[in-house]
């Protein structure tokens, strides 16, 4: 039995890493490292939250054919490497994405059976709270991240399930009901 691939998406803010590295750590599901071109954050590992690489190395691997999928988000390139869920899928092991909305279409038009999860907070001024509260950003990065969240939320009709993340434990409770089945 081959394991299945989950996409959780949903703008920035919406709680959708919480919820998901919890859910990852309770149902014991392995890590997918993307790939990116953006800065390192403080208190980041690369390898660990991602593999950090250059816009050519990246624009290499697009070239070679080693994205599963990709996309520019915020102005970065990210990417999920086919050898990061094909290994785990191959074993059985069921695997979880956070990826961008666009690449969550790229996804489900590439293997019709993954399921699609959208995050959104319960609306525009609890996202902005929280995009404040983070205080890992600027100013113009919660601008530019506020007008995106927009953007994306427009994507929500092409996602087979929508979770409002009011409360984390409700969130992980549905996660993880939408994962068992
Ligand atoms: P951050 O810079 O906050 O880590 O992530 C910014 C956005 O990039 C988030 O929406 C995140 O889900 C998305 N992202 C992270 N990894 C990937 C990936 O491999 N592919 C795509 N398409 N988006 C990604």
């Amino acid at each position: 039995m081959k394991g299945k691939l989950f996409i959780v998406s949903g703008p920035s803010g919406s709680g959708k890493s919480t919820v998901t590295k919890l859910v990852r750590d309770i149902l014991n599901i392995p890590l997918a490292i993307s790939v990116t071109t953006r800065q390192m954050r403080v208190g980041e590992v690369d390898g660990k939250d991602y593999y950090f690489i250059t816009k050519e190395d990246f624009e290499r691997k697009i070239s070679n054919g080693e994205l599963f999928e990709y996309a520019n988000v915020h102005g970065n390139y990210y990417g999920t490497l086919n050898s990061e869920i094909e290994k785990h899928l191959e074993n059985g092991k069921n695997v979880i994405l956070e990826i961008d909305v666009q690449g969550g279409v790229i996804a489900k038009s590439k293997r019709s059976d993954s399921i699609l999860v959208f995050f959104k907070a319960p609306n525009l001024e609890e996202l902005e709270k929280r995009l404040r509260g983070r205080k890992t950003d600027s100013e113009e990065v919660i601008q530019k991240r506020l007008k995106n969240a927009i953007k994306e939320l427009e994507y929500e009709k092409d996602y087979d399930v929508t979770i409002i993340n009011n409360d984390i434990e409700d969130s992980c409770k549905q996660l993880i009901e939408i994962i068992e089945g």
